[in-house]
């Protein structure tokens, strides 16, 4: 784990790169920040986590980090030690934790409950919409520490690199780390109700777009050609066929639309 930090002080601003060590585009964000070194009006706490799966190209070295919270210094995997660890690193900051996905290419931010710091921050991101994931909380970071995640883009492409030191220095905005404006803009959020799994197949199909409502009836997903067929109406998030082992990814609700404030003159 590499630990850094800009302006002199106790952080309570923390910025996490490298959870998952195939996801590299959050790495870029951090490096460039440690390069430029801007100053700053609250010192920011810097980390990439999982070097050791950074540096084989792989999501984990034992087991899923962000499955692994709170984590133990006597855990028997990498990333159950590292996890409390990161745990330690990251008490009483509020930490900003950058991913990518299969699935979709737009960001969008994840977050364990609407709180008023999700409320209050996650508007003045780039981001389309607002994840609300409190069902399947268990084993990561924002289980122990409060975080907003952000899934920056596509997996491995440069597009996710950009969008990471966009959504990375609008982050260190809006908590008024760097100087300057953010733009608000309406946010819908959605909550996590259901897993969708999927069988053990050779081939994978998935037939709907993420954050698009599915309508009871559609088909949605195929295993083999076994079509799936929604029994109620649901928003897929994080869908894609081969993202994930055993899961599809999720079914959402839409909970809310957090609309901006009308500008000022
Ligand atoms: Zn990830």
């Amino acid at each position: 784990m590499r630990v850094a930090q800009l302006g002199s002080g106790t952080p309570e601003i923390a910025v996490v790169a490298g959870v998952h060590g195939d996801e590299p585009c959050g790495v870029r964000a951090v490096e460039r920040l440690l390069d430029e070194r801007p100053t700053v009006e609250r010192p920011v706490k810097l980390i990439v986590a999982n070097e050791e799966a950074l540096e084989r190209r792989v999501r984990f070295v034992d087991e899923d980090l962000n499955r692994a919270f709170p984590g133990d210094p006597d855990a028997k995997t990498h990333e159950g030690q590292l996890a409390h660890r990161l745990v330690e690193e990251l008490d009483g900051c509020l930490t900003f934790s950058m991913h990518s996905t299969q699935s979709h290419g737009e960001p969008f931010a994840i977050v364990n409950g609407v709180s008023e710091t999700a409320k209050a921050v996650v508007p003045k991101l780039p981001v389309t919409a607002m994840v609300e994931t409190s069902n399947f909380a268990e084993g990561r970071l924002f289980s122990e520490i409060d975080t907003i995640e952000v899934e920056c883009g596509l997996q491995g492409s440069e597009t996710a690199a950009q969008n990471a030191d966009r959504l990375t220095r609008a982050f260190l905005t809006a908590v008024d780390a760097l100087p300057g404006d953010t733009i608000r803009s309406d946010l819908p959020v959605y909550r996590l109700t259901d897993v969708i799994r999927k069988q053990d197949a050779d081939t994978y199909e998935v037939f709907v777009d993420n954050f698009a409502e599915v309508e009871a009836g559609d088909p949605f997903a195929a295993a083999d050609g076994d079509t799936q067929v929604a029994d109620e109406p649901f928003y897929p998030i994080l869908m894609s066929p081969n993202g994930y082992r055993d899961v599809f990814g999720y079914a959402a609700e839409k909970l809310d639309v957090l609309t901006a404030p009308p500008a000022a003159d």
